[in-house]
């Protein structure tokens, strides 16, 4: 969808989302943008249409939401973007450990993320983890906390996806996500975020800090596996309901753009 728009700051500005669920109310798919008035019905027809071509399944019901935006967003400038050298899921699962461990998250919180990465059931948001104790500091744990009210700008979409373009990562998924981790990052009292689709057939994930930046993991999970999720690492002491409160409400849009780089090995990966 090409048409987060510049125009925007002026023109009013709308939330555009989408969610699918399962005949038994499961979450199958969701996706969102920031749009000016002008292209508001493109882009609820793009993701009703993105809905029903899933590839966890045909939903059973797709809500669109369209949203005025009553405070002007937050404008960011994207994360660094690489991917790591990988050639298997051992490896990987092997370099974001010693990642998180460098960034200073204990063990006991990795290891809590990783149980909750590989639940059966696929949550709709985020868990939010303490760094330290490894507990759950989400308020609901079901659900977890959505990142929500994100957007791209025309320009830093056409930027992004030229950069993007060389690695022939130049698509819709990494754009968003992008948006997504660029947002989390961004949020107060988080130290990290990991990520692993829970689309069967896309086994990149990402792990991502403000001075890592967006580090693709190939091979973070194997093939056809339907789980997945994210977990959002928090700084001991840190408030919960602050984080909660710029994930879930306050409006955020990517309009300059950060590096692009190729694949790294982990070896060239610093993370402070
Ligand atoms: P996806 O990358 O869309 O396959 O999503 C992977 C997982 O991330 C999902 O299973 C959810 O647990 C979580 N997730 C998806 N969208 C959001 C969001 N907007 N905010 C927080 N967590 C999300």
């Amino acid at each position: 969808m090409s048409s987060n728009g510049d125009r925007s700051e002026r023109a009013a500005l709308f939330s555009v989302r989408m969610h699918a669920t399962g005949p038994g109310g499961q979450h199958i798919s969701g996706a969102e943008g920031i749009f000016p008035g002008s292209v508001v019905d493109e882009a609820a027809r793009y993701y009703t249409e993105r809905a029903m071509s899933h590839s966890r399944g045909a939903p059973a019901k797709t809500s669109i939401t369209v949203e005025a935006l009553i405070q002007p967003p937050v404008a960011l400038c994207s994360l660094r973007v690489r991917t790591l050298e990988s050639s298997d899921t051992q490896e990987t699962e092997h370099t974001i450990r010693t990642i998180l461990e460098r960034v200073g998250i204990s063990l006991r919180a990795i290891d809590s993320a990783f149980g909750v990465l590989r639940a059966e059931s696929a949550m709709r948001g985020a868990a939010m983890v303490c760094a330290r104790e490894g507990k759950r500091l989400d308020p609901d744990r079901a659900r977890g906390v959505r990142a929500s009210l994100l957007g791209i700008s025309s320009r830093a979409r056409a930027n992004l996806l030229r950069k993007l373009a060389p690695y022939s990562i130049a698509t819709d998924r990494v754009l968003e996500a992008l948006t997504l981790a660029t947002k989390v990052a961004a949020a107060p009292g988080v130290v990290a975020e990991l990520c692993v689709s829970d689309d069967p057939d896309y086994t990149t994930g990402y792990l991502a800090t403000k001075a890592l930046g967006y580090l693709r993991m190939p091979f973070i999970k194997p093939e056809g596996d339907l789980r997945g999720g994210r977990v959002i690492f928090l700084s001991e002491g840190a408030d919960p309901s602050a984080t909660v409160s710029w994930l879930e409400h306050t409006p955020v849009i990517m309009k300059r753009t950060g590096k692009v780089h190729g694949p790294v090995p982990i070896r060239k990966i610093t993370v402070l």
